[in-house]
């Protein structure tokens, strides 16, 4: 099913020990837990145990500290393999905001037991049902009583808080009024999840059309301590806004990797399947928009890379993290397409996957970040054009 070519990107060790994994978890498995809308676990372990979830920990808090180029060939090799990296790939980056703005104290504390995978962060809780993409108008709020917080309000769309121990989290802890710009007033927190629920935080599970563990959070003076704050109180945003590049990075590696998929089974279908006496793949009326796939997904691919490169540099990435996203989401949605095509009334049963991968990658064109707001960001920060929000 593979083309020959299959290892050849960066990290060719890496991709191919992660495609040997995934093989234990064949499209069966994942059809189960479509069904149940059930979590992931023993593909999460094994994950876990091989240490993939943990490449963007430095080494000195027991992760293997390798460039973001790293994280996206081990996310695109799951997508392409058929498996879902949404059930953990925030595991990866979540640690971020940690890394960069949290106290020593802090990361002593937590970083080596993520990497371990004794502890789990991948739960990232930013928007609301009444703010959407506006993430200064949120309106969770945490007022200081003490040596803690006391946080209320409500958040949507938060997925894996049910299989996660701690969340970072955005608040207000000051109304959006107050400071010089409409961003500023709003704070870090990292909650855990194992002490909140049932304390002050009530989880909802939202059931969507694919498996994604995504819920609904409710706060009821959800008491957390102070000493949680990550960085200084009112710079929230900016520390949120940090970690935003490297997750359109991956995600958008994570793209690809669906791409690459729905191209193989298209590829591999047509040369096997027989109308009229012939494979259908010997009509280019069938093979030309696999092709276009393909040349659509290379395109995207490379951007994806040059993305990766420029922040593992530490270059300006903040367009290329954007473009990559837009055009690796669209590259993957548009493979599946055609391979839905290129199955005919097959792609359509569950059996083949191709209808349950087509459904989980249509999410990358909404989440993190919709479409539009990237070509917003494009008009505004790229071509001067002015700004309409
Ligand atoms: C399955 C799933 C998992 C998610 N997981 C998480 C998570 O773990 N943590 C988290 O914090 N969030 C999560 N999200 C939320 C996700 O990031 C948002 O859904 C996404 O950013 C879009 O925001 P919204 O849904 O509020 O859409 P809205 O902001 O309401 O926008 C709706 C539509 O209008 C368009 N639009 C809005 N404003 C403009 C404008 N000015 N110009 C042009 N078009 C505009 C948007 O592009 C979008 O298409 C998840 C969402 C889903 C569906």
């Amino acid at each position: 099913m593979r083309s020959p070519s299959a290892f050849t990107g960066d990290y060719p060790e890496i991709r191919e020990a992660v495609a040997q994994l995934c093989a234990d978890f064949p499209g069966d498995y994942w059809r189960a837990l479509d069904q149940e809308r059930a979590y992931p676990t023993e593909f999460v372990q094994a994950l876990t145990e091989a240490g993939y979830l943990s490449v963007l920990i430095p080494e000195q808090y027991g992760g293997a500290g390798l460039p973001l180029g790293a994280a996206c060939a081990i996310l695109e090799e799951i997508q392409r393999a058929g498996c879902n990296g949404g059930a953990c790939h925030a595991q990866m980056y979540t640690m971020g905001t940690l890394l960069r703005h949290g106290s020593e104290q802090q990361k002593q504390r937590y970083l080596p037991a993520i990497a371990s995978g004794e502890l789990r962060l991948q739960a990232f809780g930013v928007t609301e049902p009444g703010s959407g993409t506006d993430t200064t108008r949120i309106r969770t709020r945490a007022e200081r009583d003490g040596d803690h917080y006391v946080i209320n309000g409500s958040k949507v769309w938060i997925s894996r808080t049910e299989h996660s121990d701690l969340m970072v989290l955005l608040v207000r802890t000051a109304p959006r009024d107050a400071g010089a710009k409409p961003s500023d007033g709003m704070s870090v927190l990292l909650v855990d999840l194992r002490e909140a629920v049932g304390q002050g935080l009530t989880i909802k599970p939202i059931r969507t059309m694919m498996n994604h563990a995504t819920t609904e959070l409710f706060f009821d003076d959800l008491r957390v301590p102070a000493e949680n704050l990550v960085g200084e109180e009112g710079r929230g945003f900016r520390y949120i806004l940090d970690g935003m590049n490297a997750e359109r990075i991956l995600i958008a590696a994570e793209c690809i990797g669906d791409a690459r998929y729905f191209v193989d089974r298209a590829s591999s279908y047509a040369g096997d399947r027989e109308v009229f006496g012939r494979p259908i793949g010997e009509n280019q009326g069938v093979q030309f928009p696999i092709a276009r796939a393909h040349v659509q997904t290379e395109a995207a691919a490379a951007i994806v890379q040059e993305a990766a490169r420029r922040f593992d540099a530490g270059d300006d990435c903040g367009a290329q993290a954007n473009m990559s996203k837009l055009l690796a989401s669209e590259a993957a949605w548009a493979a599946g397409d055609t391979c839905i095509q290129t199955y005919g009334g097959f792609g359509f049963a569950e059996e083949y996957d191709i209808e349950r991968k087509f459904r989980e990658t249509r999410l990358y064109q909404v989440a993190p970040i919709s479409t539009n707001l990237i070509l917003s960001y494009v008009a505004t920060h790229e071509l001067g054009l002015p700004r309409s929000y």
